[in-house]
């Protein structure tokens, strides 16, 4: 789980393994730019990063020219930080930006990932963190060969309450977990869709991909186990012209070592946001889970799991910022995408065989 990162630098002096110590100490705030300027990039990342202590919008990298002066305006970057996809590995000679931020569709993020460790920035990078356990491993190669360290952007782990549902795992208030339900997905997509990445395979679409990553990343944080099987895993739609390369909902079923189990569903055609965690003696739930503000739940004798946040996303990246100020291991580093990533090709080979499949 999140915290596993073996770096071990220390003051920004980055020593991971394989990198070289090459860069100077990081003092706050940490020069951010984002990468792939759409919809989470422009209406939570960029607002978010205005609410942070310890980072500082200050770059940005597209392949679209058309939006560069709309976000100078709008968050006063400077044109000697603005890159195209063609001049970004020059960014390795800007020594205010920190981080790249890869918030692109799921198909380019291990391209993007690795260039970015090339030019030796940090990197924060998007959920799937890429389309294969081998691309994965790429990045995390990338970033420890140039000495700079990764993240990837599961918000939901640095919210409080999933924190303490995270904490559950390991102080087991309610004795044995046995079952995890997690629910994860959203509807919304209709005909004016159909040429949406997200609804397309190439560039990483499908609910699986998309909200099944939630699924399957709380099913581990719940548990605080790896799963071990997919037992069985189905995927369908209910509108053919519509999801016709990509599955509209997902549902499967994880064994883990202790013979824990997680019944696991997500959705592009359902409003999903529920993780329930069933224990010998008690259980406690999330609802919603996943959302953007107002995670919250209980448990059954009555707790209220319910702190508030200003903002997930600026959490999510001052507490990053300082893991990297402070030569702390990143919270949720590469190996947690890695993880969910090699799941997920798991469901599909289930999906295709209609066996249970073991994961590696
Ligand atoms: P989007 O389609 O709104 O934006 C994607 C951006 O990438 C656009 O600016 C687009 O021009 C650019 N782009 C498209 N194709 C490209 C290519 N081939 N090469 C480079 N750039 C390309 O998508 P989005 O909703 O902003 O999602 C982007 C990423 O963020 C995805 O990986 C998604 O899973 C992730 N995301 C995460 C959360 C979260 O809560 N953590 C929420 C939404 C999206």
């Amino acid at each position: 789980m999140g915290g596993t990162d073996p770096e071990t630098a220390t003051g920004g002096a980055d020593t991971a393994s394989g990198g070289q110590v090459n860069h100077p100490p990081l003092q706050s705030p940490l020069g951010i730019a984002l990468l792939g300027l759409g919809k989470y990039a422009r209406e939570r990342l960029a607002p978010a990063l205005q609410l942070t202590n310890h980072c500082r919008l200050k770059g940005i990298v597209t392949g679209t020219p058309s939006k560069v002066a709309m976000w100078q305006t709008d968050f006063g970057i400077e044109s000697q930080h603005v890159y195209s996809y063609d001049n970004f590995a020059t960014i390795a000679d800007n020594p205010d930006i920190h981080v790249v931020y890869v918030v692109t569709p799921n198909h380019v993020h291990a391209q993007f990932a690795i260039a970015a460790a090339r030019a030796k920035k940090h990197v924060w990078l998007e959920k799937p963190m890429a389309m294969t356990a081998e691309e994965c491993q790429s990045i995390i190669d990338a970033c420890n060969e140039n000495g700079v360290k990764l993240a990837i952007g599961y918000r939901l782990q640095h919210e409080p309450n999933t924190q303490t549902v995270i904490g559950y795992a390991s102080s087991k208030p309610y004795g044995a977990i046995s079952e995890v339900l997690s629910h994860s997905g959203f509807s919304g997509f209709g005909a004016s869709d159909a040429n949406v990445w997200r609804l397309k395979k190439a560039p990483g679409g499908g609910a699986l991909w998309d909200m099944g990553v939630y699924t399957i990343n709380s099913a581990r944080y719940a548990s605080g186990e790896e799963p071990v099987r997919v037992l069985n895993a189905r995927q369908w739609t209910e509108r053919p012209d519509l999801f016709n390369e990509v599955d509209e909902w997902t549902e499967f079923e994880l064994e883990f070592p202790s013979g824990m189990i997680a019944h696991c569903r997500t959705s592009f055609g359902e409003n999903l946001d529920r993780l329930m965690v069933t224990c010998a003696s008690g259980s406690y739930e999330l609802s919603p889970m996943q959302a953007y503000t107002g995670v919250k739940g209980q448990t059954s004798d009555g707790v209220q799991l319910n702190q508030t946040i200003a903002n997930q996303q600026a959490k999510q990246m001052d507490d990053d910022a300082l893991s990297l100020i402070e030569g702390r291991p990143m919270l949720v580093p590469g190996e947690e995408g890695l993880r969910d990533v090699r799941i997920v090709q798991a469901i599909q080979r289930c999906v295709t065989t209609g066996a249970p499949v073991d994961i590696g």
